[in-house]
């Protein structure tokens, strides 16, 4: 197939069944000239590198697009991409500025992604708009003891005496959008009683917390090799207070533990 002198047969690498119906390709086709226009003639990549930030017009320029909210429903602000939209769009940006992309990708991969797939209505319809519309997310689950076992996480939610409340305790380390993110999705370990043996145990639960919640404070930007425009940073809570409706997915599903 002479990939390697530069001569791709597409067929030969990519035997994908075509998944997109002709009004979802003509979507991608009316975005991918946008989005690469915006890559070729306002983002400047070596200015985001050496400022070790993405640059506010082309920061700016990105929210106009609707680039942080590629998969958001349309009735909730955003664009409602397919995965495959959506990654075809992800490669133009992987193309151009890594950097960039990792920001786009961890406000909406992983920063509000358990919103989008597991939120109630109600969640949904609170804080996809937010996120669609000038408010940073991201995902909290890294700990100074705990990355691939992400399992063993200590930071630790408990449920308030008078039950509206969980109180989370803990901190993060190298959380993508960290010190940017208004609104994080954050693993904790959470008692749970076995109603037939009264025995408690620990299980990891998503929360979505917001920072304005209180107690929530973050580190200075990381120094990194490479992406040094994409924010990572330390993210501490000191008893947050997160109403009981912001627990993600059910009480205990922040994580499947292998037997
Ligand atoms: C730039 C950057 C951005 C990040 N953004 C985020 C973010 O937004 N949110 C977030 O939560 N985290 C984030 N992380 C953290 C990232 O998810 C962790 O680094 C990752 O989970 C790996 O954890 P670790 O670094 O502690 O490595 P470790 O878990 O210590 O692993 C070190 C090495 O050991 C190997 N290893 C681990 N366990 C085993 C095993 N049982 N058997 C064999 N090999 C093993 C691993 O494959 C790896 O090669 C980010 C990290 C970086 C560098």
């Amino acid at each position: 197939m002479n990939i390697f002198r530069g001569q791709v047969e597409a067929r030969q690498v990519f035997p994908y069944p075509n998944v997109l119906n002709e009004e979802q390709k003509e979507t991608l086709q009316m975005l991918i000239d946008p989005v690469t226009k915006y890559f070729e003639e306002i983002n400047d990549p070596f200015k985001n590198d050496a400022e070790e930030k993405v640059n506010d017009k082309s920061l700016n320029a990105l929210w106009e697009l609707g680039a942080f909210a590629l998969q958001v429903p349309q009735d909730l602000g955003g664009l409602g991409l397919t995965n495959t939209q959506y990654a075809r769009l992800v490669e133009i940006v992987g193309a151009h500025d890594l950097g960039v992309g990792i920001m786009l990708g961890a406000h909406q991969s992983i920063g509000f992604k358990g919103i989008l797939l597991f939120g109630t209505p109600q969640q949904k319809a609170n804080y996809l708009p937010r996120v669609s519309s000038g408010e940073f997310a991201a995902f909290c689950l890294t700990e100074p003891s705990s990355g691939s076992d992400a399992g063993s996480i200590k930071s630790r939610a408990v449920l308030s005496p008078d039950g509206k409340h969980y109180v989370l305790n803990g901190s993060k380390i190298w959380i993508s959008n960290g010190g940017l993110a208004e609104i994080m999705t954050v693993f904790a370990q959470t008692p749970i009683t076995d109603p037939k043996t009264g025995k408690t145990v620990d299980k990891v639960s998503a929360f979505i917390v917001e920072r304005s919640f209180g107690g929530v404070t973050s580190g200075p930007p990381e120094k990194k090799m490479g992406i040094k425009c994409s924010n990572t940073a330390e993210v501490y809570y000191d008893n947050v207070q997160i109403p009981v409706e912001n627990l993600l997915g059910g009480l205990g599903n922040g994580s499947l533990k292998l037997p």
